[in-house]
């Protein structure tokens, strides 16, 4: 079995408990790395490394910062292959996407050593006799804490816009899927990230998470994961007023009309909601599709879901892998049996496969209607709830009956139809002929119940920047 250490003060070291958690491969249901296991004391270390650190790193040129997360990038690229392996081993995920996802961490590295040095604040116009101007200046030392579907992918969404604004920072990844952020780390470190700026540590939230949202020398949270947990986090981080950004969970709606490709809105449907084994905060689990079309669709959608390849992820033409765990799988049917109870139809899938590891076939429910369970909770698994909407009224009315709004798509060949949805529909992403929803350069993030705050993009660097406004008295 492997084994990996905290990062702390740049260098891994032991729990200081010395405790250690054995990390389990989904797809054989083995341990396969034994990580130290952080605890409230290793928080204290970390988050006194990084206060200790973090006044000359951002007091450092931006140009200079900017070359240190470019040098990341690239070593980024020169690991890729290793990345990809680890990401896909502890996920269960399908080697290809993991490949995909590691070669973004490096995109993600660039795009924000090339954005910081072109980013500041503004000249404000003031009346005569004095000068006016604004500094963005960095919050100071942040608190990271991330979910194991995407680790790496959504460690680096946070680490890249934090470090090259200049904090400090320390990362609590889920403890089902720690390793690619402790390689990531080591990646920033080789890079020339000084000790103390970025600082690992993996363990339980009731521990390692409560301890840093509680510290007082840190002044921001960057949270993804479930809406629960937000609440959880925000509630505790009005003690000390510190800065909450949250992305959470998803509900999302993939809206097909009778115009649209319906071959292509099938296949794109099928990796809209069983890519990542559904596991993914986008996942377009709830279709919702015009009466005309519904048989001829939702015939198009089993053909391409029974299609979907399912099997070890490390096998190159795997689509889906396992459920991360036993019990992800098990919530999973679990749903699945709640719909069929109430009503709907199973369609296709929902067997669970005779091997070891946490592998099912994914599901698709025709026949849904918007009370139900499965259609209004977030599964986070594959199966995918099939409604139907009989005008343009209706479909938003359904896309947006629900407490979340992460992201979106609509299907459909009407220019002007296509806009009104975008215009319509309460959720930060919204995709027309697509269901792509992440962009390097684009904002991401959720309205109402998933969340606020934005990652990727411009946005994010300004979330991890304080404003300062400077007048001058310039006057003879
Ligand atoms: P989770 O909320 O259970 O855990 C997320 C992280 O929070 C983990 O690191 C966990 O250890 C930590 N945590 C748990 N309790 C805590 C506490 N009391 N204090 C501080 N930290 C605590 O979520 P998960 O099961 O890891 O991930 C799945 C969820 O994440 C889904 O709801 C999914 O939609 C959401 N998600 C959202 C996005 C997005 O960008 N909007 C992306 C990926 C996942």
């Amino acid at each position: 079995m492997e084994s990996a250490g905290l990062f702390i003060d740049g260098a891994q070291r032991p729990a200081a408990s010395g405790a250690t958690h054995e990390v389990t491969d989904p797809a054989t249901g083995q341990p396969w790395l034994e990580v130290a296991l952080g605890g409230a004391e290793d928080v204290d270390a970390a988050v006194a490394a990084a206060a200790r650190a973090v006044g000359s790193w951002s007091r450092r040129p931006a140009p200079e910062r900017a070359a240190i997360v470019r040098q990341a990038a690239a070593i980024a690229r020169e690991r890729h292959e290793h990345l990809a392996q680890t990401e896909s081993r502890d996920v269960g995920k399908p080697i290809n996407d993991a490949r995909v996802e590691m070669a973004s961490v490096a995109d993600v590295f660039d795009f924000y050593a090339g954005v910081v040095r072109g980013f500041g604040g503004e000249t404000l116009s003031v009346p005569a006799g004095g000068f006016d101007y604004t500094l963005r200046q960095a919050v100071g030392v942040v608190g990271l804490i991330t979910p194991w579907n995407f680790p790496g992918l959504i460690a680096t969404w946070k680490l890249a816009p934090a470090l090259a604004a200049g904090n400090a920072v320390v990362l609590k990844p889920a403890l089902l899927t720690p390793a690619s952020a402790l390689e990531i780390a080591s990646i920033l470190h080789d890079a020339g990230v000084p000790p103390g700026i970025i600082n690992v540590v993996p363990g339980r939230g009731s521990a390692v998470g409560e301890a840093i949202v509680g510290h007082a020398d840190v002044r921001k949270i960057a949270f993804t994961g479930s809406t629960e947990v937000g609440i959880g986090i925000q509630q505790a981080a009005a003690a000390s007023l510190k800065r909450v950004t949250l992305e959470l969970g998803g509900k999302s709606p993939n809206i097909i009309f009778d115009d649209a490709d319906l071959e292509a809105a099938a296949v794109a449907g099928v990796e809209a909601v069983f890519g990542n084994a559904g596991q993914d905060c986008c996942a377009r689990s709830r279709i919702i599709v015009a009466d005309e079309v519904h048989d001829a669709f939702v015939e198009a959608l089993v053909a391409a879901a029974e299609d979907f390849r399912v099997g070890d992820p490390a096998d190159e033409d795997t689509q889906m892998g396992p459920l991360v765990s036993d019990d992800q799988r098990q919530t999973a049917l679990d749903y699945l049996a709640s719909a069929r109870d109430e009503g709907a139809t199973v369609a296709c899938g929902g067997q669970v496969l005779d091997r070891s590891g946490y592998f099912m076939r994914p599901a698709v429910v025709d026949d849904a209607t918007p009370e139900m369970t499965a259609v209004r909770e977030e599964i986070f698994g594959p199966v995918v709830t099939v409604l139907r909407f009989g005008d343009e009224a209706e479909a938003v009315a359904m896309a947006n009956d629900t407490p979340y709004g992460l992201s979106a798509s609509v299907w459909t060949r009407d220019l002007g139809r296509a806009h009104r949805m975008a215009r319509d529909i309460e959720a930060g992403v919204v995709s027309v002929n697509s269901n792509s929803s992440v962009h390097t350069g684009a904002p991401f993030g959720g309205w109402k119940q998933s969340g606020y705050g934005r990652e990727l993009g411009l946005e994010s660097l300004r979330a991890y920047t304080e404003l300062k406004n400077v007048y001058v008295d310039i006057s003879p």
